[in-house]
């Protein structure tokens, strides 16, 4: 797969090589690398993609979620433009911010109150820091196998050099060993930040017995139960959360909420949220030079507020759903330990049969299926992230999907003695 793959993509090779000697591994975002290297993308239009071969790909990952409405949404980009002409970022407060915040706060209960950041990865990092002020305690917990951002990453022990805060952990969809585990921390817990369904993990849903045994232990010992829905805010107006049916303390956000422009958000309860508030003694500060960049601000009101609404995140959400059964249908019919988990629009193939309620050691054959899967797909012009991830954009449609299925159908019946 390897020799065919570099083979037809010179320019990106020749891209790559130059790279690496300036960024090690010759990228500067861990999870655009890959053996041989990755394929170079120099255009996107709508959900199509064409790398510096001249390939033209089906873009099935959104950029990681965050490019929910596409390469080319006319109104984001006017929105962008208008700003930019009216000047590049005023040393000011200004009314865009306080519209998205309007936005934002009117769709999530549990926000009350909101502040932006330039990625999720900030706003994790600033949900950790205003629960720690609000509780006067340090350590957090959070999942094995969670991913918040570049500094937390809790994929494995070794990524744990990363964090700069103490930590405790969890398993992920394990209830009793939740309540048991917070019980324990007591008061010694600022917080529990987890995501309603794990994304970069691997599309895992939580299930509603244990994000309640979550509520309800840090209920029981005061601590801010932060849900990390940077990925998974897409799937309801209101978030997972609404369709979850449970309220955290404190939300985070990101990825697509600006229109695809870099952003993250934190909100919660005010009282939690006011230790930010100046008019009051002793507040924690929370800075950041572009946290309320004129770009992001104007392309967050119009993505939020006039083309992401309820009905919108609904018929994504259905999308996603009615095209995660059809695969799952064709691996029941070809009888193959393989499947696709997710919620909505977001899904992940996996190459084992039975549940998947956590992530797990992957066994060599099936990394290995993994790594072929991919490079099928990027052979039958299909655009996934390296770890099987699909995360469909606004402007992909039914026939789309229904390509995606027939292109799994055909690896399905050629990789069948290797699937078996
Ligand atoms: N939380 C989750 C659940 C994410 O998936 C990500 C990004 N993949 C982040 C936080 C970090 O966001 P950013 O990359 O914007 O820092």
């Amino acid at each position: 797969a390897h020799a065919a793959y570099a083979a037809g993509r010179p320019r990106s090779a020749e891209i790559h090589a130059r790279a690496r000697r300036l960024m090690p591994g010759g990228n500067t975002r861990s999870v655009l690398f890959y053996t041989p290297f990755p394929t170079a993308m120099v255009r996107g239009e709508g959900c199509r993609l064409w790398d510096a071969d001249g390939r033209e790909y089906l873009d099935l990952l959104g950029e990681y979620t965050a490019g929910l409405f596409g390469h080319s949404e006319r109104r984001i980009i006017d929105a962008v433009k208008d700003a930019l002409d009216r000047g590049i970022n005023l040393a000011s407060v200004g009314e865009a911010e306080q519209e998205l915040a309007g936005l934002i706060v009117g769709r999530f209960p549990s926000i009350e109150m909101v502040r932006f950041t330039n990625s999720g990865t900030e706003a994790n990092l600033m949900a950790l820091a205003a629960a720690r002020g609000f509780t006067g305690r340090v350590k957090t917990m959070v999942m094995r196998g969670g991913y918040h951002g570049g500094v937390l990453t809790f994929a494995s022990e070794r990524n744990a050099v990363n964090v700069p805060i103490p930590l405790a952990f969890t398993d992920y969809n394990d209830p009793e060993a939740a309540m048991r585990d917070i019980l324990a921390e007591g008061d010694q817990l600022a917080a529990v930040l987890v995501e309603p369904m794990l994304g970069s993990g691997g599309c895992i849903p939580a299930s509603a017995a244990f994000l309640g045994a979550l509520r309800e232990a840090t209920q029981r010992t005061g601590a801010v139960l932060i849900f990390d829905e940077v990925m998974t805010s897409r799937h309801g107006r209101g978030g997972l959360q609404e369709r979850m049916g449970v309220t955290p303390d404190m939300t985070t956000l990101g990825k697509y909420m600006a229109g695809g422009m870099s952003f993250g958000a934190f909100g919660g309860r005010a009282g939690i949220m006011e230790v930010f508030d100046g008019h009051r003694p002793g507040t924690l500060p929370h800075a950041g030079t572009f946290n309320n960049n004129v770009w992001s601000m104007a392309a967050g009101c119009v993505a939020m507020g006039e083309i992401f609404d309820g009905e919108t995140a609904e018929a994504l959400y259905a999308r996603g759903e009615a095209l995660r059964e059809a695969l799952n249908a064709v691996c029941a019919r070809a009888g193959v330990p393989m499947q696709f988990t997710g919620r909505g629009s977001m899904l992940t193939v996996h190459f084992r049969a039975g549940a998947i309620e956590r992530p797990y050691a992957a066994r060599p054959a099936e990394d290995r299926l993994r790594e072929l899967f991919f490079f099928d797909m990027l052979a039958a012009g299909i655009y996934l992230a390296r770890r099987g991830m699909a995360a469909l954009s606004l402007p992909v449609t039914e026939a789309d999907c229904a390509r995606y299925v027939a292109v799994v159908e055909e690896f399905v019946a050629a990789r069948q003695p290797l699937l078996a």
